[in-house]
């Protein structure tokens, strides 16, 4: 039988201590993504825990795009890009928000979305919730509802769930 994905997820993921600042322990999952039989029970598994509650996926800049291009395809939804500042081309929202190392700024396009529909937002990891959080906070303000944010690992002592009361939280593995 097929591993579930949380164990999945423990065995491959690579943990690279003071990456990229002295104290960050940083969590690499790209041999998650890289492993045919873990990308696949990943995505089934995010997909699942809203199965019927999106219209479209989103993914936060650059990780979660590709969980979210898998999850759209496999569920037959349309993907949607949350960027870094200045990489959308027509008008945007913008969201501000403090990094576990540094600030930065979210975009999305004003018009990607109609308002009314629902959005699964996806990502690799959870850690203080400020990506999340801002990239909540862009759809809420297109007037599009939030089903649910997907990760694939959460660093629960980073407190990231406290950044997103409210909304519906699922990860695959928590640490
Ligand atoms: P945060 O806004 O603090 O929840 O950080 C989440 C974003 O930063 C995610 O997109 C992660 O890819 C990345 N990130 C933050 N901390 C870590 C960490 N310790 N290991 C791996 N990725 C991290």
């Amino acid at each position: 039988p097929a591993k579930p994905a949380g164990e999945l997820i423990n065995s491959l993921c690579a943990t690279i201590p003071d990456y990229p600042q002295p104290g960050i322990s940083f969590k690499d999952l790209t041999p998650v993504f890289a492993d045919g039989a873990a990308l696949k029970a990943v995505v089934d598994a995010l997909v699942e825990s809203f199965k019927g509650q999106f219209d479209a996926v989103a993914g936060v800049e650059a990780r979660g795009f590709l969980l979210a291009a898998a999850a759209a395809y496999a569920t037959g939804t349309g993907v949607i890009t949350v960027r870094k500042a200045g990489k959308l081309p027509r008008e945007v929202v913008s969201e501000d928000y403090a990094l576990e190392y540094g600030t930065a700024t979210l975009e999305l396009h004003r018009t990607d979305l109609a308002p009314g529909s629902r959005v699964l937002i996806l990502d690799d990891v959870l850690a203080t919730g400020g990506t999340l959080g801002a990239a909540a906070r862009l759809f809420e303000r297109c007037g599009i509802h939030v089903a649910g944010v997907g990760v694939v690992m959460e660093l629960d002592d980073l407190g990231g769930r406290a950044a997103l009361t409210g909304h519906n939280v699922r990860s695959l593995l928590r640490l």
